[in-house]
């Protein structure tokens, strides 16, 4: 019954942005199947075929930004934000390192332990991952990422700090909102949805940066000590 409520809870935090995220996969949808239509009664089939690969790729980034979340099983577990981290780190070093940045983790060890949902979380820091990637695009050496984590009073801070191109106050002010994006192929679920997750985990996610020079995100849960 425990597991049901937990359920019901986590799957209610994320079903305001899951209607959002449904009706925006519509769009694409109906831009296959109207193409589709219109091959057919013209036998025209490669005219359309660019535009109806570009919308299924444009449905699939959308489903990664969002969907992987609900088809996992829904459970949090007591355990050290250390250990969630560094389960995490290899998988982030290795796209990192295809993408020629440089992973640096700083995770202090705790006794104190978080309930968190495993998927739901890597769900947030691959999307934060994903982004700062995303943030270096002209900038070809330097690249840094750093994860950090500390124990402060009966939280744990977990900062994501990159050195990408940052955002202006522009972006800024407008960060959060769904479906906001400043990229041509950009869906603008991942921070709505990371802000989301942690928010229903009972944590804080805050974002700082500075255009130019770079961004960091803070995510505070709370601990039992
Ligand atoms: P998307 O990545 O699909 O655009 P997000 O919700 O993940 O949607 O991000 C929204 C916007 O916030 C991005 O389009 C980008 O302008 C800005 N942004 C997010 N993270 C970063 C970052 N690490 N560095 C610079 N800009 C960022
Ligand atoms: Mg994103």
């Amino acid at each position: 019954f425990e597991e049901l409520v937990t359920f019901q809870h986590q799957m209610q935090a994320v079903s305001h942005i899951a209607a959002s995220v449904a009706h925006e996969l519509r769009n694409p949808l109906s831009v296959i199947k109207g193409f589709l239509q219109l091959s057919h009664l013209t036998s025209d089939f490669q005219k359309y075929y660019n535009t109806i690969i570009s919308e299924l790729n444009r449905m699939n980034v959308i489903i990664e930004d969002f969907l992987s979340v609900s088809r996992k099983k829904n459970d949090r577990k007591w355990q050290s934000p250390a250990q969630l981290l560094q389960s995490l780190a290899e998988l982030m070093r290795a796209e990192c390192s295809l993408h020629s940045v440089e992973f640096q983790l700083d995770i202090e060890e705790t006794f104190a332990i978080c309930h968190v949902n495993e998927s739901m979380f890597k769900q947030v820091m691959l999307n934060l991952l994903r982004n700062s990637i995303e943030a270096y695009e002209e900038q070809s050496t330097g690249r840094r990422l750093e994860i950090r984590s500390r124990e402060v009073g009966e939280q744990v801070v977990i900062e994501l700090i990159d050195n990408g191109k940052g955002m202006p106050d522009t972006v800024l002010s407008q960060l959060g909102k769904p479906f906001f994006t400043t990229k041509e192929k950009g869906t603008g679920v991942g921070i709505p949805l990371c802000k989301k997750i942690i928010e229903d985990h009972g944590g804080t996610f805050d974002i700082q940066s500075e255009a130019n020079v770079g961004t960091r995100i803070e995510m505070i849960l709370p601990l039992l000590v």
